[in-house]
């Protein structure tokens, strides 16, 4: 994986950061079939060992002149040992966590939000003001979704690093519950199901537009070719498999550029229509 990679939208620079990737097993999906997967990792050209694919994990900078805009910050420290490169490569690329005015989060998963707070607890970007889907707040604090969690569980662990990485921004955050431009040329777009909030981020200036997808997929390897296939850990899976397969149909129309947090390098893609459901193309 490259540390950093640059993309141009208009006047905007879009800094794929890299933090690290991690494995996922078959487990992972809960309608994986072998003879499908290996069919859907064919066409893809991703490696596929029939156990596990690997999954990317990456933020990214928006940057427009000296406003800093991140979507999404990194996975917590500790979360594996082939992550946690986020925060070198935000140095790397000339950016102080105090220049940073926006958290434009897809959703508070703890891959998306762990760098949001220092082992202290204070924040790690002192300025920016948390912005989020809708929804996705009241998910990962709400008591009732906790108490369903197994104490000690791993779900419940998770629970308790996104509170604690989100919570010393109460203060500041906003939520959008639909379609809204956030800061000039900057837009949220609901993507509901993965978590209540899921959200894209689209970028747009001078007839230059391109989406970050948030979690729309977790493995190009499948999930392209198979758009029915979700996670185990969905909150609503029947809605995020109707999300997923509605963005492919305007995505294969449309052909809007699309980076994500766990989409293969370099990017950006664009969706096209395959002989297995659809697959990503270099745009
Ligand atoms: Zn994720």
């Amino acid at each position: 994986m490259q540390d950093i990679i640059t993309t141009r939208v208009g006047r905007f620079d879009i800094l794929t950061l890299t933090d690290g990737f991690g494995r996922a097993p078959n487990a992972l999906f809960p309608d994986y079939d072998a003879d499908r997967a290996h069919a859907a990792a064919a066409q893809s050209g991703e490696a596929y060992d029939g156990e596990t694919v690997s999954v990317p994990i990456q933020g990214f900078v928006i940057r427009d002149g000296d406003d800093i805009t991140l979507v999404d910050a990194g996975a917590p420290d500790g979360y594996s040992p082939t992550t946690g490169a986020f925060m070198d490569n935000l140095a790397k690329a000339g950016i102080a966590p105090a220049q940073v005015t926006r958290l434009a989060m897809t959703h508070l998963h703890v891959d998306h939000v762990g760098q949001m707070v220092r082992p202290d607890g204070a924040k790690t970007f002192p300025n920016a003001q948390l912005i989020h889907g809708a929804g996705d707040w009241d998910h990962f604090f709400s008591d009732a979704v906790y108490d369903r969690t197994r104490p000690g569980g791993r779900e419940r662990a998770s629970l308790d690093v996104s509170r604690r990485a989100c919570a010393p921004y109460a203060d500041t955050r906003r939520e959008i519950g639909v379609e809204t431009e956030f800061a000039p040329g900057l837009t949220m777009v609901p993507l509901p199901g993965h978590t209540p909030g899921h959200s894209g981020i689209r970028i747009d200036d001078g007839g230059d537009s391109l989406l970050i997808w948030g979690d729309t997929i977790h493995s190009a390897a499948f999930q392209v070719a198979e758009p029915d296939w979700g996670v185990l850990f969905d909150v609503d899976p029947v809605q995020a498999r109707a999300t997923r397969r509605a963005l492919f149909a305007d995505l294969a129309a449309s052909g809007l550029p699309i980076l994500g947090p766990h989409v293969p390098q370099p990017g950006p893609w664009r969706v096209e229509k395959a002989r297995i459901g659809y697959r990503l193309t270099p745009a």
